[in-house]
Formats: structure tokens, sequence, C-alpha cells
């Protein structure tokens, strides 16, 4: 096995791509390619693109937290409404309380 490793990288036709300068690899956006760089070449970047891909990899991190807070609250609104239903179905109030706490 000999060549150049191939990446699957999908760039929409007629999309400007950011070619990595260090490995010629496509990368969808710009803040990708930062992203890139800091993963594969961190020894060569100078300290502009380093500080630049930690503000990035941070953005991404509080983007992915917010993600996870928001299912965490919507898994929270259907376990309610399934209370809430099951409550409204059911004649015995004390069945409810011994559902959620038994
Ligand atoms: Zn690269």
């Amino acid at each position: 096995m000999t060549g150049e490793p191939t990446y699957d990288t999908d760039v929409p036709p007629g999309e400007s791509s950011a070619d990595c300068p260090y490995c010629d690899r496509p990368l969808e956006s710009e803040e990708l390619l930062v992203l890139h760089e800091g993963l594969d070449h961190w020894e060569r970047l100078d300290e502009d693109r380093r500080e630049q891909f930690r503000e990035t990899y941070q953005r991404e991190s509080d983007d992915l937290r917010g993600f996870r807070l928001k299912m965490l609250g919507l898994l929270v609104v259907v376990y309610f409404v399934f209370l809430f239903v099951y409550s409204w179905q059911t004649t015995d109030p004390y069945s409810v309380i011994s559902l959620v706490f038994v």
C-alpha cells in the first residue's frame, strides 16, 4: 500500500474550501481548518494560529455543552408530560406517588 492518504471530506460544489497548507486536505470552512491544524499540525503552528485554535476549540466545547443542556431539559419536560398524562388518566392519586418514589 503506497500513496497519499485519502480523506472523506464533503465540500459542496460551488463552496470555497479551505485547504490545509501543511497536508493539502480540503476542509469545509476556515473554522474547521483552524481545528484541523491545531489537532494535526500543532508543532508547526505559530503562536497566533495556536491562540486562534484555543478560541475556536473553546467555542466548539461551549456549543456542545449548550446542546447537552438542551437535551437534558427536553428529557425533563418529556418526563413531566408523561407524569401529568398518567396522573390525569388515573383516579387513584397515590398510584402516581408510588410510581415516582418506589
Ligand atoms: Zn493538515
